[in-house]
């Protein structure tokens, strides 16, 4: 078994070249959800959304997130309404006391639909709509989001951090921001003084997602240590299995240069150099990494160098065998 931990960009990408190296059958993703949110009372889980359209082969790969080709009819007529009505497009949350009324999973995170502040294709609306309906008859997050990956047709098991809301906020000096607000709506703009993971404190990891860490080997992508990988370490358990196990990461970085997203700043406001080095320290339970070859970090870890930049399913398919060969200098898979 091997088990991926993923955000919504650099572990796509990685898992997109990863089917021929290590065995689909044998592999559970576990998708982070700190991000979701609930937009016009449907539940958005943007990272797991990236996996499972990845793996169904009907993701936009120029943007890493929703569907290819999908359109924009309701989003832009919702718009336009919502505009000539006199709406502010800004992000809208409903008020406090019904951020934790409704359904549970939604809390801390709950924007109205009047401003869709975040583009939702067509199609992409359509599996919203179905996840929600089926979480409101009674499924679980987990079960919901393997039902998907089967209409998806997915080869891999994927499964989600938790069954319990939690909420990835962004404090800033004018206040706190929701994770999507921040980064969507913001571009990142704001300073970041703080990132809490609200909820964290109450929520269980999900059994299949603690299980399947535990099992290992683990192989943490290039997400973002803080609020990709952040919210699955804030939850009870997930850092001793990982201790407890072989965990190969890819960093994100090359040295202190990023190949994309917030992940820099976030991690220089919760007190983590943004560099390879700083992902190192964020991560003690990692036996091995994975740095480009242009990354001269030097590391107390085992570490195997290529180049790790993934624009196609070629680069992918070199950073997961890596991947492999990480594992296997230390002890964590068979040589084949
Ligand atoms: P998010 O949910 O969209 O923030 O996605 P992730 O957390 O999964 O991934 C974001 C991270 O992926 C960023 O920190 C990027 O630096 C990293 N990333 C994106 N593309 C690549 C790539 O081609 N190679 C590597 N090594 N990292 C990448």
């Amino acid at each position: 078994m091997t088990t991926f931990l993923a955000g919504g960009t650099g572990t796509p990408k990685l898992l997109a070249g990863s089917h021929d190296v290590f065995d689909p059958a044998d592999v559970t993703v576990v998708g982070n959800t700190g991000d979701d949110v609930e937009l016009g009372g449907l539940l958005v889980c943007p990272d797991v959304d990236t996996v499972l359209f990845e793996g169904g082969d009907v993701l936009d790969r120029e943007r890493w997130w929703g569907i290819e080709g999908d359109e924009s009819t309701t989003h832009d007529y919702l718009t336009d309404l919502a505009s000539a009505a006199g709406i502010d497009q800004r992000p809208r949350y409903l008020a406090d006391d019904g951020q934790t009324a409704g359904r549970d999973i939604a809390r801390w995170r709950r924007f109205s639909g009047a401003s869709e502040f975040m583009f939702i294709g067509d199609r992409d609306r359509a599996v919203h709509v179905l996840r929600t309906s089926l979480l409101d008859e009674g499924h679980s997050l987990t079960e919901v989001t393997r039902r998907l990956a089967d209409a998806f047709d997915l080869d891999v098991d994927l499964v989600p951090m938790s069954d319990d809301p939690v909420a990835s906020i962004v404090h800033t000096p004018d206040g706190p921001l929701h994770f999507q607000e921040f980064w969507v709506a913001e571009g990142g703009e704001p300073a970041v003084e703080d990132v809490e993971f609200r909820g964290a404190g109450d929520a269980d990891a999900a059994d299949p997602a603690l299980e399947a860490i535990r099992d290992g080997p683990v192989i943490i992508g290039p997400s973002n240590p803080v609020t990709s990988v952040g919210p699955m370490l804030a939850l009870d358990g997930v850092r001793e299995a990982l201790e407890a196990t072989t965990v190969v990461a890819v960093s994100p970085f090359v040295e202190d240069r990023v190949f994309s997203g917030p992940a820099g700043k976030l991690m220089d406001a919760v007190g983590y150099d943004p560099s390879t080095a700083g992902v190192a320290d964020a991560y003690p339970f990692v036996d091995a990494f994975v740095l480009d070859d242009a990354d001269g970090t030097d590391l107390d870890r085992t570490v195997v160098r290529t180049d790790t930049e993934m624009n196609d399913e070629a680069d992918a398919k070199r950073v997961a065998r890596a991947c492999r060969e990480a594992l296997e200098r230390v002890g964590g898979a068979e040589v084949p």
